[in-house]
């Protein structure tokens, strides 16, 4: 299996990138935001504890983000890999993860962050916030709280990376098709 790590702030491009990724190496795309926003669409108990923490820019409690990371993986048998998207984003979820891994003989990879400045995420979330019509990207309180969160809670996630080995970054500034190409020469090396 390949199972990567698509890391980066809110903005950077990660959903994007996956869908790229996911079609060129075959892999299952794990991204929390998107199970949370079904689970809030399909009006689950889930859904309904994720929504006040969505909605204010602030993260979901671990527990009940890893409860629902275990159930998408125990639920995607025979895959080649996971793109993990949004997830993990503390330290926490980060060694939970590589306890799942372990339990299916299998490991992570790699990581790779997308690095974007705070000023071209602004810009991109709002513009995103014309057809998204997600309720966390719509004001600037709650994009500021999204990259406060993003700089305290899951920065260090990148260095519990770096520490194993395993944490690369490209440049998410460009075109579409020129990041893609970035990480595509990251990804045939793990
Ligand atoms: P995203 O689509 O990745 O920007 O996530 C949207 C929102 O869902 C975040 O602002 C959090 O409230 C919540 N969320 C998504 N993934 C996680 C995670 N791994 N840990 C905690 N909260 C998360």
């Amino acid at each position: 299996m390949l199972n990567i790590v698509l890391f980066g702030p809110p903005g950077a491009g990660k959903g994007t990138q996956s869908e790229k990724i996911i079609e060129k190496y075959q892999l299952s795309h794990l991204s929390t935001g998107d199970l949370f926003r079904k689970h809030l669409n399909e009006g689950t108990e889930l859904g309904k504890t994720a929504q006040k923490y969505m909605d204010e820019g602030k993260l979901v409690p671990d527990s009940v983000v890893i409860g629902m990371v275990e159930d998408k993986i125990k639920d995607t048998p025979d895959t080649h890999g996971f793109i993990f998207d949004g997830f993990p984003r503390t330290v926490a979820q980060a060694e939970a993860l590589d306890e799942l891994m372990t339990k299916l003989g299998d490991y992570i990879n790699g990581m790779i962050a997308l690095e974007v400045p705070d000023k071209e995420l602004k810009t991109r979330i709002k513009k995103r916030a014309l057809t998204s019509g997600r309720v966390d990207d719509q004001d600037d309180d709650k994009i500021n709280t999204r990259i406060k969160v993003y700089k305290e809670e899951t920065l260090p996630v990148a260095e519990y990376y770096h520490k194993q080995g395993k944490f690369h970054k490209t440049d998410g500034v460009g075109s579409i098709d020129k990041i893609f190409s970035s990480l595509t020469r990251v990804i045939d090396q793990l």
